[in-house]
């Protein structure tokens, strides 16, 4: 499944959304500290902003900051009225609770859907905003009609920014989903009976040739570096009897920015519109 080609489609059609919506859309990234893997994220996303026609705003803050200063930066975003979405690169430094600051963010601009309220809404099956990679995922899914309905779907990893919500979006779509972590038993018999597996580890070859059913649909979204090189948590061989199956890279990270875009074109049109969102 090819996630960059389709990505830069789905750039295409939010560009056009935006041109069409005319209204001002500002993208706030806050990066906090210098972890280069999360600069090249932010950077990846502001990039896309400028693409699609998104004003990007950006504030970067020392590896000191304070949780307080955080805070205040966080206030002072939401009541911006150019900044129609905030994204705070994760992770924060280990001195700063990562949930306080989240949970700062005004759910209305939560574009990342890490907000609770967010979450909750998702729990519930009313998605507002949808964190971006489990949504990219669905986009992808979709795009290559991959049967959902009834489908035996493995999710493996229970993270709340990928393998939560991404059990529940296939719940949602009606599949019989079975969640794996690091306490699993049996991870390879359980993959095995998966019509369609998502890995989000962060583990080189978690699943191998032996635990995918021929034909299977096989997504993978860890990003490991080994010996300089970026790899998934799929095992190479996995291509020789998946149904489908998505590279590392080119598969889910460029989906992911691109359902950012969409959840940002998404809260510029609610507060534009002056909607109460979410709703409640
Ligand atoms: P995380 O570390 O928060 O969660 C990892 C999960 O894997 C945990 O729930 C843990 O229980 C499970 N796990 C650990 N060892 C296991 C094992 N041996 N067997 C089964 N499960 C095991 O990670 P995360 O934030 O969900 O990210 C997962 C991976 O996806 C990372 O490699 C991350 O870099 C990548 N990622 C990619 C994108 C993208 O856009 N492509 C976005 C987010 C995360």
């Amino acid at each position: 499944m090819d996630g960059k080609e389709l990505a830069a489609r789905a750039r295409l059609e939010v560009a056009r959304e935006v041109e069409e919506l005319g209204l001002p859309i500002g993208l706030a990234t806050v990066l906090v500290g210098e972890d280069p893997a999360s600069a090249l994220y932010v950077k990846r996303k502001r990039e896309a902003c400028a693409e699609v026609g998104i004003e990007s705003i950006h504030r970067e803050l020392g590896a000191d900051t304070s949780e307080e200063e955080l805070l205040a930066l966080v206030e002072e975003l939401n009541g911006e009225e150019r900044v129609t979405g905030i994204l705070v690169q994760l992770p924060l430094p280990e001195h700063v609770d990562e949930d306080r600051v989240i949970r700062a963010i005004a759910p209305a601009k939560d574009v990342d859907g890490f907000h609770p309220v967010s979450a909750g809404y998702l729990f519930q099956g009313r998605p507002t905003f949808v964190a971006a990679t489990p949504s990219g995922i669905m986009e992808l899914l979709d795009a290559y009609e991959i049967p959902l309905e009834g489908a035996q779907a493995v999710v493996i990893g229970r993270s709340n920014i990928v393998g939560k919500p991404m059990a529940l979006l296939l719940l949602g779509r009606n599949a019989t989903v079975t969640m794996c972590h690091s306490r699993t038993r049996d991870l390879p018999a359980t993959v095995r009976a998966a019509d369609v597996v998502v890995a989000a580890v962060g583990r080189p070859d978690t699943v191998t040739r032996e635990m995918v059913k021929p034909g299977a649909t096989v997504v993978d979204v860890g990003i490991n570096r080994v010996d300089g090189k970026v790899v998934g948590d799929v095992a190479e061989d996995v291509r020789e009897v998946a149904g489908y199956l998505t590279p590392v890279p080119g598969g889910v990270g460029p989906m992911t920015i691109a359902s950012l875009l969409r959840n940002t074109v998404r809260a510029a049109r609610y507060q534009g519109a002056h909607l109460a969102f979410p709703r409640g």
